[in-house]
């Protein structure tokens, strides 16, 4: 990769002055400035509309106090944040994650590659994200109803149904959006879809629990059809144990694949005869437990410490599900060596710049996040659908409507890779098919003096 074009390499140079240290937010936008030369050369009236000087500045950032009682009535301090980041497709929408490493850099990157996955999926839906540098592990239920409902205290001032519409991320899940969800009922006294995400009882959409790790297999699947071939007899190797990884795992099962491998942030297991998912559910959604304890419960799978260990397994298909930056060039050349072919991300962001750098020179089939995670968004929006109408949808018609929209994006990816002169670089055909019409619709609508 590398920014030829002088006048994006100008934009670039702004942006790193502009956001000094935020190493994430910068990586995030080198990647996107890149897809974008041959725009930039092409498409003077974004030139001259100041298009892609604007659409690296987030419209808007929040940043608050989240103060909290614990269990011991110790006062404790958090920091939360709502980046709204581009709004000129639809109202601001994207998760809420709840980490330790939650700071501008990390939320500014998931909002500013939201804004394009958003786009993506053809339905209107503007970019944004937000979080907290909050820790939900080893807090008691209590502990984390009193966060939520501290957190949304403020952030309910930012946003609305036709404003801004937050779902989960990373440490948010049903739990935490339900949360939220009742304080900003009480505050506002009113029922909206403000939130999605939402458990069925109280307007959540069927299959949104599900939809990003299916819609990351549809994905694939696709890529696969590609090379007139299918998950079927395939080894797959998926990291991390959480929400987006879980349903990734069943799903490949369903079509055909053999899952050996998961793991989360302190360790992997290696099951030779294909995961137990129930077993792993079990530890993971109702004790909440730690994926260790899986080796402890299946005869013949192995445990072993460090996660970054989980890319050395010989697999066909890899599915990075956990975290940004969790496969650097070290990992992506081990993963080819040992024959993986084909990389679907589940994560956010979960390739370094030199990773990808890595999978797109060995010509291996590579799908990257803002493409092949977008099922979690759209079935989001299609929960704001259901809302707007009152009318819920079973959960076939949703798993049909999510199957359609990843095929939608991979034919409109693998469309402007064409396009661009790069048949078959998703990377460069997800950037462009998202930037586009977020472009299209900033122009439309003028600069505001
Ligand atoms: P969860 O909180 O449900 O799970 C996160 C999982 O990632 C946990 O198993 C966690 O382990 C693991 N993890 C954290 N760090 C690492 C690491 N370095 N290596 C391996 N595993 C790690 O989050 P989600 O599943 O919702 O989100 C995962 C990723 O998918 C994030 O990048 C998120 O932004 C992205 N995503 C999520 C969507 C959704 O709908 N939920 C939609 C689109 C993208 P531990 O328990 O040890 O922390």
């Amino acid at each position: 990769m590398a920014l030829t074009n002088e006048y994006l390499a100008g934009v670039y140079e702004d942006v790193k002055k502009r956001n000094p240290g935020e190493s994430e937010f910068l990586q995030a936008v080198y990647e996107v400035l890149d897809s974008l030369q041959p725009i930039a050369e092409k498409r003077k009236d974004f030139v001259d509309a100041g298009v892609f000087e604007r659409i690296v500045e987030p419209e808007r950032c929040i940043s608050f106090r989240v103060s909290w009682v614990d269990d011991a009535g110790k006062v404790r301090v958090n920091r939360g944040y709502r980046v709204q980041f581009n709004s000129a497709i639809g109202p601001y929408k994207g998760g809420i994650r709840f980490n330790p490493t939650v700071c501008a850099s990390e939320i500014k990157f998931l909002g500013f590659e939201q804004t394009f996955k958003n786009s993506l999926t053809g339905l209107p839906m503007g970019g944004g994200k937000g979080g907290a540098d909050f820790d939900p592990k080893g807090k008691s239920d209590g502990e984390i109803m009193r966060f939520c409902q501290s957190f949304m205290t403020e952030l309910a001032k930012h946003i609305g149904p036709d404003t801004d519409v937050p779902a989960g991320d990373k440490g948010v899940g049903s739990r935490e959006i339900g949360y939220m969800f009742g304080q900003y009922k009480r505050l506002q006294n009113e029922y909206t879809g403000v939130l999605t995400g939402k458990s069925i009882y109280s307007g959540g959409s069927l299959a949104r629990t599900e939809a990003t790790g299916y819609g990351l297999c549809y994905f694939v699947q696709e890529m696969l059809a590609s090379r007139g071939t299918s998950f079927e007899g395939k080894t797959v190797v998926v990291s991390a144990s959480g929400n987006v990884a879980i349903f990734a795992c069943e799903k490949a099962t369903q079509l055909g694949g053999k899952v050996v491998a998961m793991s989360d942030s302190n360790g992997y297991i290696y099951d030779a005869n294909g995961i137990n998912l129930d077993v792993v559910k079990q530890i993971k959604l109702v004790e909440r437990g730690r994926i260790k304890e899986y080796a402890e419960c299946v005869p013949g799978s192995v445990y072993t410490e460090g996660c970054s260990g989980i890319w050395t397994i010989p697999c066909d298909i890899a599915l990075p599900c956990g975290t940004q930056n969790e496969i650097d060039e070290a990992s992506a050349k081990t993963l080819i060596a040992n024959g993986c072919w084909c990389v679907g991300e589940g994560a956010n962001m979960p390739s370094t710049l030199e990773a990808i750098e890595v999978f797109r020179e060995s010509g291996i089939l590579f799908g990257p996040a803002k493409a092949a995670n977008a099922g979690g968004v759209s079935v989001s929006g299609l929960e704001m659908t259901q809302n707007s109408t009152r009318l819920p949808w079973s959960f076939e018609e949703v798993d049909a409507k999510l199957l359609d929209i990843m095929k939608n994006i991979y034919k409109n990816a693998y469309a402007a890779s064409v396009e661009m002169g790069r048949p078959g670089d998703l990377v460069v055909g997800a950037n462009v098919a998202g930037f586009l019409k977020v472009a299209n619709a900033m122009v439309w609508q003028g600069v505001a003096y």
